[in-house]
């Protein structure tokens, strides 16, 4: 309790008396805030009291014990209470009733407990009766309460999976003992008989009598609330959405309307706004005579909002409601969800948050709002959720057709959500099928164990890449992401054997060239085709199908965008290798390549041929001859990506795979003897030179600047393509801005050594096209050591980019590639909360990250540096590139706008000085 300085448990919100408001989230919790908030501005709330989260963190960090004198406060804010209502806790003449509830600080809906109707006993539910003149309805209240209360704080429920709600049991029993159809058919008789049923039930079960005490009722609530906290449920919810343990729920208790006392009585959830859509439409739902859960519990079909205005009874209550709903907008700023109870024809608020909607809905709402001056511009930007807008740019599975197949059983498996968006078509088991069938116009998903280079043009041809194997981070999800393909990737339940040419899941078992569709937003793998459609802001700015003064979309993605560029700190660049990559990179708003793997290049055309003759070959000469096929290759190659990128910055990194990577491995026995066919030697020199490139550890192996220092000749050779590529591209008039990279440095020399080749080739070219071009030459910074002698290492870069794909698996020593295995028990058992290859693990790696910043700077203030790992287009990655002083973020291209949106809501909460 040490941290609130005044030690006050218990916050009040009444007409009279309202102790917190709208900003203290991390207090009261949402509901909490926002009851006060609405209190405050007249409102028609009914009266109770907060509980802090303070009380709850407590509770945890002390064993589950209370603070000493809750008790006495909790008793003092009862009385406060009956004061406020005229009502008095356990008066049978005119009972006081409270709802509890739990509210974080985030909305976590349906995670934790409530209880309804606290306070009754035999004699208050007929104090309640009396009062409302109502027998059925205030038995009925006083059951639900016995169950609810039962359940939640006396822990009656299922023994195992297949027992029944024990309480529905009872209750079913009753019902067919006085042949009830529906629980309306039970009378205000049974519904006692009903009461001494389930505290006969509770007896048995517990050992204990259910406590008649009103007071008693509350402790007893309260700390089931707090329990509810640690629920399987919740640590769920906070897991996937981040939220945590440490924050607390408040709870909040507060005076009973009932929605549940005749026609003139209601309940119903509803929004400001369609959150589906955005659409500036009143949107919600209500049911005549219910309480509170019924009409999220989906027992009754509950009417649209818009019919209230009709309903004799209510409909005046209507009127009432629309204009709470632009008061609400109006003083909370946004779209609010909101619930709301109508007792005897008056309206009252139960709660309201900001509503949760789609990222259609987002733009829109943002878009409408800030123009009607009813959000604030910074409110726009920090409430979207930056990942949500992939959905703007997904192909979607038609709804109709995808509920189809989830009813028909055809989900064979889920793996990693690794490049979102829908994909249908047929199977196929090899990159060369996918890229044959993929020309007779086919719509292909690829399907491997894992994937390599190799694959690319495979991968490039298909709608989606389905892999058995491999995390977020590995090749197939990285090589997805930057095509904006739709991946699943280590759905490990799925059986792959690639001789036999199946793929088997569930029983299932799926020939090459059968129907298969993919949700790389969820991790999805279905049977069969389910129909899909492109996204309307891809239409507008990739394919160029729609002009963007036909897209509404657009217009409210544009909107958005632009405004967060005006918050922005953080330069936003892209992972790109291809033209076509940069243009589409550009279109969504990057500054520049952040990081070009001159590798993929490799594998186009006839290149491979050149690139393997480099490999075999064992004296220099040779290997000079075999790249000097492959310079004008890459020269074009850049030359192409000048253009594109029109005088914008281009980071192009040296060669960094193992050379390995580049040949057919062992297993591959037809691809050895293409190659040996290529090369015009036998299959068993092939044979040998696999065996003799063969790693145990690969990744920490022969690759990264290893490879341009052993064989400078490859290094030359690029530095070579580059500038000659700078060069022409100048001649016609374009500005070029090139940046060389080396990989995987970890000494000061290593760098050096490469330096040197790439200053030599650019002032021979200089010399040679007789054009001065501007260029830099710099180093990723990717494994530890790099990072802790980064100083050193600052002398000779001119710039660093985080490689934090590979300083992720050399810090935790964890493969990125088959992590995977063990990574999805890691996050459940807590050992870490996200997939440290997905999102940067700030404590460890970020660490490093912050040694690197500090030493590289000690050394160059100004010295530029950027991450080109994928976590560039991580969310909270990027909110902590803007913590730690980064200049730049580069991402894949279809994370551009993830990436601009981030940058803005990490400049908005932690402006640079
Ligand atoms: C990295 O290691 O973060 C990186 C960008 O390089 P690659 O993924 O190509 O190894
Ligand atoms: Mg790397």
């Amino acid at each position: 309790m040490a941290k609130s300085k005044s030690n006050k448990m218990i916050y009040f919100f009444s007409k009279s008396r309202t102790d917190g408001d709208g900003t203290m989230k991390s207090l009261l919790g949402g509901k909490g805030a926002n009851l006060a908030a609405m209190t405050q501005i007249g409102l028609p709330v009914p009266p109770g009291f907060t509980i802090t989260t303070e009380v709850c963190t407590h509770y945890y960090e002390n064993g589950r014990k209370y603070p000493e004198t809750l008790l006495s406060d909790m008793t003092k804010a009862v009385s406060w209470l009956e004061k406020e209502t005229g009502k008095k806790f356990g008066d049978p003449k005119n009972p006081l009733l409270v709802s509890v509830r739990s509210g974080a600080r985030d909305s976590m809906p349906g995670m934790m407990d409530t209880i309804l109707n606290l306070g009754l006993n035999d004699d208050t539910t007929e104090g309640l009766k009396k009062a409302t003149g109502n027998g059925r309805f205030a038995w009925d209240s006083y059951r639900r309460f016995l169950q609810m209360y039962g359940d939640v704080v006396m822990g009656v429920q299922k023994r195992h999976e297949h027992e029944h709600e024990p309480f529905d049991d009872v209750m079913d029993a009753l019902k067919k003992e006085v042949k009830a159809k529906e629980d309306v058919d039970l009378t205000e008789e049974h519904l006692q008989e009903l009461v001494k049923r389930f505290k006969k039930l509770i007896k048995e079960r517990t050992g204990k009598a259910f406590p008649t005490d009103p007071m008693k009722q509350l402790e007893g609530a309260v700390g089931a609330v707090f329990s509810s906290w640690m629920n399987e449920r919740a640590i769920l919810y906070r897991q996937k959405y981040r939220i945590p343990d440490e924050w607390g729920t408040a709870v909040n208790v507060q005076s009973m309307v009932f929605g549940n006392m005749g026609n003139d009585c209601a309940t119903g959830v509803a929004f400001t706004r369609d959150p589906a859509t955005g659409e500036n439409v009143f949107y919600g739902e209500y049911l005549v005579n219910a309480q509170g859960e019924d009409v999220v519990a989906g027992v009754r079909t509950p009417l649209k909002i818009s019919d209230m205005a009709h309903d004799a009874e209510i409909g005046a209550a209507f009127k009432e409601l629309n204009q709470v709903r632009k008061t609400l907008e109006k003083n909370f700023g946004d779209v609010q969800d909101f619930e709301f109870t109508i007792e005897k024809k008056k309206l009252y608020m139960l709660q309201t948050r900001h509503g949760k909607r789609t990222a259609l809905a987002y733009v829109k709402i943002a878009h409408d709002m800030v123009k009607e001056k009813l959000m604030t511009p910074e409110h726009a930007i920090k409430s979207g959720d930056p990942e949500a807008l992939n959905q703007l740019l997904q192909p979607i599975f038609d709804t109709v057709d995808y509920e189809k197949a989830r009813k028909a059983g055809r989900l064979l498996a889920t793996g990693l959500p690794a490049g979102p968006g829908a994909a249908s078509g047929v199977v196929c088991f090899s990159a060369h099928k996918a890229e044959e069938w993929a020309k007779k116009g086919q719509h292909v998903v690829l399907a491997r164990i894992e994937t390599s280079p190799e694959d690319l043009r495979g991968m490039i041809a298909s709608e989606g890449i389905l892999t058995a194997r491999g995390g977020v981070s590995s090749h197939a999800a990285l090589v997805a992401r930057q095509m904006g393909k739709v991946c699943v990737a280590g759905a490990g339940d799925i059986e792959i054997d690639y001789h036999k040419g199946t793929l088997k899941a569930k029983g299932v078992t799926l020939k090459e060239g059968d129907p298969i569709s993919i949700n790389g937003t969820t991790g999805e793998v279905f049977n069969g085709k389910i129909a899909t459609a492109d996204s309307e802001l891809k239409q507008v700015l990739v394919s160029k199908k729609m002009k963007p003064k036909d897209s509404k979309v657009f217009q409210y993605y544009d909107f958005i965008m632009k405004l967060a560029d005006k918050y922005r700190n953080l330069g936003i660049r892209t992972n790109a290798d291809q033209p076509d990559q940069v243009e589409n990179a550009i279109e969504f708003g990057a500054e520049g390549i952040g990081l070009c793997r001159t590798e993929h290049m490799f594998f186009e055309g006839d290149r491979i041929i050149a690139v393997r003759q480099m490999i075999l070959a064992e004296k220099p000469e040779d290997r000079k001859k075999a790249l000097a096929k492959l310079l004008p290759y890459q020269q074009k190659d850049f030359e192409g990506i000048f253009k594109a990128l029109d005088g914008r910055p281009a980071c192009i990194r040296l060669l960094d795979p193992p050379l390995h990577e580049f040949l057919p491995h062992s297993d591959n026995r037809k691809g050895q003897e293409e190659v040996a066919k290529q090369l015009k030697i036998t299959v068993e020199q092939v044979e040998k030179l696999v065996a003799e490139l063969h790693e145990f550890n690969p990744m920490l192996g022969f690759r990264g600047c290893r490879l341009g220092i052993v064989r400078p000749e490859i290094s030359e050779m690029q530095a070579r393509a580059i500038f000659q590529a700078a060069a022409a591209v100048m001649k016609s008039g374009v500005k070029v801005k090139p940046e060389v990279m080396v990989p995987l440095v970890g000494f000061k020399k290593e760098l050096d050594l490469q330096v040197e080749i790439v200053h030599r080739v650019a002032r021979e070219v200089m010399k040679e096209t007789g054009k001065k071009f501007p260029y830099h030459v710099g180093t990723m910074i990717e494994i530890p050591r790099g990072c802790l002698t980064a100083d050193e290492i600052a002398e000779t870069a001119e710039f660093f980019s985080f490689g934090t794909n590979d300083l992720t698996q050399t810090a935790l020593g964890m493969s990125r590639d088959d992590s995977n295995t063990f990574l999805p028990h890691y996050q459940e058992l807590e050992i870490i909360k996200a997939n440290p290859f997905a999102s940067i693990d700030t404590t460890g790696v970020g660490q490093l990250m912050r040694i690197g910043v500090d030493k590289g700077r000690s050394k160059k203030s100004d010295l530029k540096i950027g991450i080109c790992g994928e976590h560039g287009g991580d969310p909270s990655s990027v909110v902590f590139c803007h913590n730690i002083g980064l200049d730049y973020v580069s991402c894949s291209p279809f994370r551009v706008p993830i990436a601009r949106l981030a940058a803005a809501q990490a400049a908005l909460r932690n402006p640079r000085k």
